[in-house]
């Protein structure tokens, strides 16, 4: 019997280690800001939602339009940019969302932030 729950608790093993895991990304997701604002935690004045990306209007623009874009999920490493799609579904997001507010896309204007 002991036997078996041995053989029980190793099976379970790499569950109980995702599901800690998952945990762990959960909460360091609710202290991203960006996260808070894709989930509808915090308050912006969102101008594009794809099941992808985000694209809403910065705080303290820097210009007459100002415009933030971020993925769906949370992103913790430029590698991880550079690895998937994420790059080029934030450009095509942060295009829509210009030209649904009648402004002409130019990648000389389009820049990249980390925080
Ligand atoms: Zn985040």
């Amino acid at each position: 019997m002991g036997l078996f729950f041995v053989f029980l608790s190793l099976a379970l093993l790499p569950v109980v280690l995702f599901l800690a895991w998952r945990l762990v990304v959960w909460r360091l997701n609710r202290k991203c800001l960006f996260c808070a604002i894709v989930e509808g935690r915090a308050a912006a004045k969102i101008v594009l939602r794809s099941s992808d990306a985000v694209v809403f209007h910065d705080i303290k623009p820097l210009g007459e339009i100002h415009l933030l874009a971020v993925p769906t999920s949370h992103v913790d490493s430029i590698h991880k940019l550079r690895a998937g799609k994420t790059l080029e579904i934030l450009e095509e997001a942060a295009r829509q969302a210009l030209a649904s507010l009648g402004v002409k896309y130019d990648s000389k204007r389009v820049d990249m932030h980390f925080v």
